[in-house]
């Protein structure tokens, strides 16, 4: 990809953000036959859907499309038209049509064959670039211009450009050396734009965890556990799974799932309690029978570990969160091994999340993603205010938003006179 000095007057409508939400709407305009440009901040673009890909990237997830819609919460009445619009099944659908390979995972995920988001992104480059797309990196976006140009940052200083339209599919507000900062966020309120603030979603928590325990289990995996927790004015949810322990308390996929009910909680109590229970194979009657049985000589320690199979962090974990007293009470520690309550005492910072809750409400936009505040711009993506878990969810509804902002282009440039 080369950088462009170029003033792009001629742009007929300018993408800003070149991730998976910009990218997609600068198809769907660049297939409609509109001549489109895209704007990024960084070298090249696309870099969080390369860091997606690097753990083995989800792209989206194959259950029925009914709990699939489930998952965007309080906003899939805003959400479903659009992700009806362009579903899993079309997602996966134009994946292969790009000469890429899926397969679907024992958890229902849908990966790319390699596992990996580079053999796609350079493919999918390719075919924007063949259909007319002009990219423009190491082009920061900071605003307008009082006669609605839109200013960008340039290694030549500052440029002015004018467009028809324009969508903005800015990213959230983690990782932000990958190029999404957030800084959109007070240039869009600045104009009027309704912004929910941006928060951290699929996230870890701080727990105030002793020394002893950083020091002996910091980056130690519990895995083989069950998680619960009891989410405001909620039912109790209960959810197999692995996580962490860090050094500054858990992260992880099974914390990530209670991601946004932990962060409500703490936001509102001030902490959250989780409760985990590190033997889910075994009810609660075998661990009272087993903790009890006759030890012998043996230390409670290695009962535990033969008996039990509690061992290593999970040990670690009885230790610091159930007092001593509690632990030599056969009775109390066998509930302590089946719901060790563990209290989180604060999301971790935004910038290390997966992804970012809050953004652009659904107030500030009509129904094809427009800004009611600025007719003519148009957002998608993260940036808007919803969130979903890890699972290929997040990129779904990212690839979903784009199609519907260059769609609402389309039919906006169609109406103007
Ligand atoms: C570690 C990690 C793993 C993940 N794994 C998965 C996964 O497996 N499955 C899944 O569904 N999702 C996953 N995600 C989330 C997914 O990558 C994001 O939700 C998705 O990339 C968001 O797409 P977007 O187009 O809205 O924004 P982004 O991909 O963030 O793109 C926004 C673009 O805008 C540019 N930009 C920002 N501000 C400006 C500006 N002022 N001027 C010019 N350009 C600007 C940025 O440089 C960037 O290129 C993961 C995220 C992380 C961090």
């Amino acid at each position: 990809m080369t950088d462009s000095k170029a003033h792009p007057l001629t742009a007929h409508v300018a993408i800003i953000g070149g991730g998976p939400a910009g990218l997609m709407a600068a198809e769907v305009l660049a297939d409609a036959g509109v001549s489109v440009a895209v704007y990024d901040g960084m070298p090249s673009v696309g870099r969080k859907f390369l860091l997606a890909g690097v753990g083995g990237m989800n792209i989206t997830h194959a259950e029925a499309l009914e709990p699939f819609l489930g998952r965007y919460g309080t906003r899939r009445p805003q959400l479903e038209a659009l992700i009806r619009n362009f579903d899993p099944a079309a997602l996966q659908a134009w994946i292969h049509g790009l000469g890429i390979e899926t397969f679907v995972g024992t958890s229902g995920r849908v990966f790319p064959k390699e596992m990996k988001a580079a053999p796609l992104l350079r493919a999918w480059l390719a075919r924007l670039k063949a259909a007319g797309v002009v990219f423009h990196v190491r082009h920061r976006w900071f605003g307008w211009a009082d006669d609605g140009a839109l200013r960008f940052a340039t290694p030549a200083g500052e440029i002015a450009v004018h467009a028809a339209a324009s969508v903005l599919a800015l990213g959230g507000g983690s990782w932000q050396k990958l190029g999404s900062d957030g800084a959109w966020a007070p240039l869009l309120a600045a104009r009027g734009v309704d912004i929910a603030p941006l928060q951290p979603s699929n996230c870890g928590f701080d727990v105030n965890w002793t020394p002893f325990l950083v020091d002996k289990f910091a980056g130690s995996p519990l895995k083989s556990i069950a998680l619960s927790f009891t989410p405001q004015n909620g039912e109790t949810v209960h959810k197999r799974g692995e996580f962490v322990v860090t050094k500054h308390g858990v992260e992880g996929s099974l914390i990530y799932a209670f991601s946004a009910g932990l962060r409500d909680a703490i936001a509102a109590n001030g902490s959250a309690t989780i409760h985990l229970d590190l033997v889910p194979d075994r009810d609660l009657e075998r661990v009272i029978r087993e903790v009890s049985a006759p030890r012998g000589s043996r230390s409670l320690s290695s009962h535990l570990q033969s008996k039990v199979g509690i061992e290593g962090v999970k040990a670690g974990l009885l230790r610091e969160c159930v007092s001593k007293e509690d632990f030599n009470d056969p009775l109390k520690l066998a509930h302590a091994i089946k719901s060790l309550p563990i209290k989180l005492v604060a999301a971790r910072p935004l910038d290390e999340a997966i992804s970012t809750a809050g953004g652009v409400t659904f107030h500030a936009l009509d129904e094809h993603l427009m800004l009611n505040a600025l007719p003519g711009a148009f957002c998608a993506g993260e940036m808007l205010d919803w969130e979903a878990p890890t699972g290929g969810y997040l990129l779904t509804a990212c690839f979903a938003t784009g199609r519907a902002a260059g769609q609402g282009v389309l039919d906006w440039l169609a109406s103007q006179p």
